[in-house]
């Protein structure tokens, strides 16, 4: 009698238990298959990405979603043991749907890191922050699937007084760089603030086109050149990242436009762009790291200074 009770009790339990099991089993597919998707869809799209590709370079499901719930992904080149790195790097494709180029060469780079991570830095790698605007059918956009600019919706500190009025009386309200109705609005734009409130990169690295240019927001000096790309400043936008890194958090970010959106550089200009660019970093970065350092203990100094001062 005290067996069969002890017997059915079991039984009992392993329902939860199997069920617990099949949802845990079950989560960590709906995640691969995110990635599985994503991948499928990026390497029928572009003609310098394959899905055999982007499915070997095992993107990490950050469970971040798009609007049409695409998976947001990242690949991160992590500390090497034995190696302190000079410093977290956040590299970022394709915030604009329709620059194609933006999004295959953050791929070729990654292939470049997978070769080569020696631990100099720590790498956080988002190659394609907008993918309902490149996989849009029929034609890619430029926006996100709410018609939104992303690279205008970041809560800048001027966001709420110009981001409107700049749209309707610079460019006349094209629907190309609608800001969204308010900061921060979207999802794709959420999800990256939390990559760099989380990740807290020394640098941003953003890549466009196609203005073939280097463009450069925030302290430290800029990149002169990064292959055949030579520095010409911009100015801001309200809403940019560019605007939201270097003006709001005083962080370095560097805008690198391609010459096409639709024809890659060749291998030996992309070899010679990230050599410029670590190259960049490896001088700016350390720099940075030490004006950090110097900022926080003034901050402290200046509460402890405080404490004081009540005591
Ligand atoms: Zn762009």
């Amino acid at each position: 009698m005290i067996k069969k009770t002890i017997g059915s009790r079991l039984r009992l339990l392993q329902v939860p238990v199997l069920f617990i099991f099949m949802c845990s089993s079950w989560g960590a597919f709906a995640q691969d298959d995110a990635i599985n998707r994503l991948c499928q869809q990026v390497g029928n799209k572009l003609g310098s990405v394959s899905i055999e590709q982007c499915l070997n370079l095992n993107l990490i499901d950050t469970q971040g979603r798009s609007n049409l719930k695409r998976a947001l992904a990242v690949k991160d080149y992590s500390p090497v043991d034995g190696v302190m790195p000079l410093g977290k790097v956040l590299i970022m494709g394709g915030i604009h749907g329709d620059e194609y180029s933006s999004v295959s060469l953050v791929f070729k780079w990654m292939e470049t890191l997978n070769k080569h991570h020696s631990g100099l830095f720590h790498w956080r790698v988002v190659p394609l922050m907008n993918p309902d605007g490149l996989l849009n059918i029929p034609k890619a956009t430029r926006q996100n699937a709410n018609g939104v600019d992303l690279n205008r919706n970041f809560p800048t500190s001027d966001w709420l007084d110009l981001a409107e009025k700049y749209w309707v009386k610079k460019t006349y309200r094209n629907p190309r760089r609608f800001p969204g109705h308010f900061a921060a609005s979207e999802p794709e734009t959420k999800w990256f603030l939390n990559q760099i409130n989380t990740f807290q990169p020394e640098v941003i690295i953003a890549v466009h086109a196609p203005h073939k240019l280097v463009d450069f927001d925030g302290p430290q000096q800029p990149p002169v050149k990064l292959g055949k790309l030579r520095l010409r400043r911009l100015g801001t936008y309200p809403g940019s990242l560019g605007n939201y890194g270097g003006t709001t958090l005083e962080m370095p970010v560097v805008t690198v436009e391609l010459a096409s959106a639709g024809i890659m550089p060749t291998d030996k200009e992309i070899r010679g762009m990230w050599r410029d660019l670590v190259r960049w970093l490896r001088a700016e970065v350390p720099k940075r790291r030490q004006a950090m350092l110097e900022k926080q203990s003034t901050v402290i100094t200046e509460s402890e200074n405080g404490q004081n001062n009540v005591e």
